[in-house]
């Protein structure tokens, strides 16, 4: 990797490899796929060079902050896809799905005892982050963490993006060198030592069996996990993901810059839940969505526009459009939180942020509402509930009403440390995209996070502030009300 993927690269502890060890370990944290994804690529690099087999491993714990069969359904659903394929290719894939508490731990030591050394994701947040760092600190073999997050490489950075125009500058120079340098479609086709490690002896060694269940209702409802926040419809699986994008591209993408914002219309995406566990990458996003430029169109077209949006793609408005929320808005985020390890502190804010909350802290509120009140949709507020409702039962909320959701509860409750607070809880417990890096940039964003200064309000001070009633004037509502407003049933 003596390219920009370099900068994707972080060894963790100076250790050598273990050339005694069995195998070479790729530990997929935060990219749950064999596709795309530059940490496989790498492990493959290194099985390679000590002419050693490669494990494959997963593990699903039962005591990470907010676990609760939503994310456990979602989570279960793609490590059985994972394994079906490592089955169908002799790939060799352990698995590790908790039932006694706290045994994870015992399970992935043993897994590293034969380990020349251990490949794993980068990631800048959640309960990653810190085991990522634990790992390093106490392993005796080299412990590698390798950014799949997305197409700037959180080694490129020197510090935290103040703003996506500050990052956006940075994404302008650095794209056609990240984007003509993408993760190998299969990396494991290049693996050399095919050998078969005796994964039923390691499996013994473990504190319980840990495979993958087949009946996951069945199985997470004897869980010591949160059951209220229920399964979603939509599936867990890469394969999931690829028909979400492609039915995107036809049908969301050529109108998504006029109607994106327009919950009714349905023009986005929806693939955040799928980015945030790593089933597809954004490269593939983005080489799918530029193969959509107009005919005649190439990377030749692309200039640098100091950072602003539009005319840097110079195709089609609705690719900039959407690759501006991709790759700047996305990484924006993923790159503050890398620098950044109070990202979820209030006191992360903007110095102007900050002040301004401050001096406006003690200013009437017209009605305060509780956490138990906001999680049930409880407000006088009929968008804000619909939201609500759409977040518990859908496990997303669309982006547009997602920023009028955080920006109301500052106004809701006592003081702005404690709608943070309730904003990150609702927001982690339901959201199935939740835990993402996104999700601290996109609520601390309501409280100033990469914005500037307004004009000063009550409550708000001279952060940015949204109502219901402009909401209502200037999207389409009707169809979203009729299956979310206060005439339904909270589910
Ligand atoms: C209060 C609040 C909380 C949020 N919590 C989360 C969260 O938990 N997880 C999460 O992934 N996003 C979060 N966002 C950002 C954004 O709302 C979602 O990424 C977006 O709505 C996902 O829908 P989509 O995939 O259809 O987006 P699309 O419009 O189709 O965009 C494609 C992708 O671009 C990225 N993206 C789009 N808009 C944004 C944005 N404003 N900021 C950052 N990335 C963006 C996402 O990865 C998204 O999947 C939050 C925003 C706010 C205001």
């Amino acid at each position: 990797m003596k390219n920009i993927n370099s900068h994707r690269v972080f060894h963790r502890n100076q250790k050598e490899p273990d050339t005694g060890g069995k195998y070479v370990v790729y530990w997929m944290q935060s990219a749950h796929r064999l596709h795309y994804n530059f940490a496989l690529e790498y492990a493959v690099g290194w099985a390679n060079k000590l002419d050693k087999p490669l494990l494959l491993y997963e593990e699903l714990k039962n005591d990470y902050p907010w676990a609760s069969d939503r994310i456990h359904t979602f989570y279960l659903e793609g490590m059985q896809e994972i394994r079906d394929y490592c089955r169908e290719h002799n790939h060799n894939y352990l698995s590790f799905v908790e039932e006694e508490p706290e045994t994870n731990k015992r399970a992935y030591l043993e897994m590293l005892r034969n380990a020349c050394c251990l490949v794993t994701d980068e990631f800048p947040v959640y309960f990653i982050r810190e085991r990522n760092r634990w790992l390093g600190e106490h392993l005796d073999i080299p412990v590698y963490t390798v950014d799949n997050n997305g197409l700037i490489p959180l080694g490129l950075t020197e510090k935290d993006p103040y703003n996506a125009y500050f990052f956006r500058k940075i994404m302008q120079r650095n794209f056609v060198e990240a984007y003509t340098h993408p993760p190998k479609q299969n990396p494991l086709e290049e693996l050399k030592n095919r050998e078969e490690i005796d994964i039923k002896s390691l499996r013994k060694k473990l504190p319980t069996r840990g495979e993958i269940p087949e009946e996951i209702p069945k199985f997470i409802n004897e869980l010591p996990i949160d059951h209220e926040v229920k399964p979603l419809e939509i599936k867990g699986t890469r394969q999931a993901a690829l028909g979400k994008l492609g039915r995107f591209v036809q049908y969301g993408l050529p109108e998504y810059d006029e109607k994106r914002n327009d919950p009714d219309e349905s023009k986005v995406s929806g693939l955040s839940p799928w980015l945030h566990f790593g089933k597809i990458s954004e490269h593939e996003i983005v080489q799918t969505v530029l193969d959509h430029q107009p005919k005649g169109w190439d990377l030749g077209d692309i200039s640098f526009n100091k950072g602003s949006t539009g005319g840097f793609f110079n195709g089609d408005p609705n690719i900039d459009g959407f690759l501006d929320e991709v790759i700047t808005w996305r990484e924006v985020g993923f790159h503050f939180a890398h620098h950044r390890p109070d990202y979820a502190e209030f006191e992360s804010l903007p110095d102007w942020a900050l002040e301004t909350l401050r001096d406006h802290k003690d200013d009437p509120r017209e009605w305060i509402y509780s956490y138990e009140e906001l999680e049930n949709a409880q407000t006088h507020d009929e968008i804000w509930n619909a939201a609500q409702r759409q977040l518990r039962q859908e496990g997303i909320i669309h982006n547009y009403l997602r920023m009028l959701w955080g920006k109301k509860v500052i106004e809701w409750t006592p003081d702005p440390q404690t709608a943070l607070e309730y904003l990150i809880e609702l927001n982690n417990k339901f959201a199935i995209d939740g835990r993402d890096p996104n999700s601290y940039s996109g609520i601390f964003w309501c409280f100033g996070r990469f914005d500037r200064a307004w004009q000063e309000r009550p409550i708000f001070g001279k952060v940015r502030y949204m109502t219901s009633k402009s909401t209502r004037r200037k999207v389409k509502l009707k169809k979203y009300l009729d299956r979310f407003g206060d005439q339904q049933a909270l589910l």
